[in-house]
């Protein structure tokens, strides 16, 4: 079924007349709905993304007529756990929350649940836990494979190859990171296997090359150490990057290093989020690529969920066997990345509304 058929039928299932005249929605537990109070956590205001999110989300539910408290922690694990507790007190009849750690709200999960509010997982799967009702994310592991894709076709352009590339995977704590660089390396593998690829730091496994809560300044850190430990005499010609703030600091540390002359070009660099800063210096021909995540269209899928289960009914998924989350395979509905690079920024970012032409200037 359609997301609008399922809408319309969930909400002619669940209104009810009240008193002869007026309608009333009514949740699982006969509570009203209406113009009740959604808690969404967001993990940090630092990266643009998160704040299009909660913008987005904010202003669905509210066109809904659901009240909203929107929180954001900082990348702060004990902020996130109080916000969620906060939002339980008040009285929230849904939780929203895109975690920092999928695995340390187990508690707060708990209280939601006895409460009997249930809980939609936005982007980041939340692990360890029975009590997340939903998923509604993007097929992670597609973003990574897209990533890989994308780099192989910047390398492309540079020649045959071999090719030295370095690689860098998010935060360990993300469920997300594992996702992208899998999909990434179910690509770049066999080429490293054949010899095509090297990386001649030798730093291949996922928690060496993971970086902590997706700090852009520890990212760059490492590509400096890498530059300095291994690539001596040699040139770097490709960065698996799985996220736009750490292209960025990647980057940076290949300009310190020489790297962005007309003798010198930057590697391939790619990204994840299609940030303002990035798209720009993929217009400037620095950053190679990123993947655009529409996160109107996130916004949109997870408030039409929010707004099914708080009617009582049950929200369309399209995905019920790839997110396993350590206690339970939670339903969800993927959404579509899209891989954006110099050659259709325009068509993708602009043309469809996302940016305008000014804010890429
Ligand atoms: C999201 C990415 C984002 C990263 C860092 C991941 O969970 O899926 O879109 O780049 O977090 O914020």
């Amino acid at each position: 079924m359609r997301l609008v058929q399922i809408a319309a039928a969930t909400a002619l299932a669940v209104t009810l007349s009240a008193c002869g005249s007026a309608e009333k929605t009514v949740d699982q537990k006969g509570g009203s709905t209406e113009g009740a109070l959604v808690g969404v956590t967001m993990p940090t205001r630092s990266s643009e993304r998160w704040i299009h999110d909660g913008d987005n989300i904010k202003k669905a539910l509210e066109g809904k007529g659901y009240k909203v408290d929107l929180q954001y922690a900082e990348n702060d694990i004990p902020t996130q756990a109080n916000q969620i507790e906060n939002q339980i007190t008040k009285g929230a009849k849904l939780l929203i929350v895109a975690s920092i750690d999928g695995t340390a709200i187990t508690s707060q999960l708990q209280q939601a649940a006895d409460a009997k509010i249930p809980v939609i997982a936005y982007d980041r799967l939340i692990r360890k836990s029975p009590n997340v009702d939903y998923y509604a994310t993007f097929d992670n592991y597609k973003v990574g494979v897209e990533q890989a894709n994308s780099l192989l076709a910047g390398l492309k352009t540079r020649g045959e190859g071999p090719f030295n590339v370095e690689l860098f995977a998010g935060s360990p704590d993300d469920n997300n990171a594992t996702f992208f660089f899998n999909g990434a390396m179910s690509v770049l593998q066999p080429l490293i296997d054949q010899g095509k690829l090297v990386v001649k730091s030798g730093q291949k496994d996922f928690k060496t090359v993971a970086i902590l809560r997706w700090e852009p300044a520890t990212a760059q850190k490492r590509m400096e150490d890498l530059l300095t430990s291994t690539y001596g005499g040699a040139k770097v010609d490709g960065v698996l990057s799985p996220y736009d703030g750490l292209s960025i600091g990647i980057l940076s540390a290949l300009k310190s290093s020489g790297y962005g002359t007309p003798a010198q070009a930057y590697p391939i660099v790619t990204g994840q989020d299609a940030e303002v800063a990035s798209v720009k210096s993929i217009i400037a021909g620095e950053q190679y690529s990123t993947i655009h995540k529409d996160t109107r269209k996130l916004a949109e899928v997870t408030v039409t969920m929010a707004d099914a289960v708080l009617k009582g009914g049950k929200p369309e998924v399209n995905n019920t066997k790839d997110y396993d989350n350590g206690n339970k395979v939670v339903p969800s509905y993927l959404l579509q990345p899209v891989t954006v690079d110099k050659a259709n920024y325009q068509k993708e970012l602009i043309e469809s509304g996302y940016y305008t032409a000014d804010q890429l200037r």
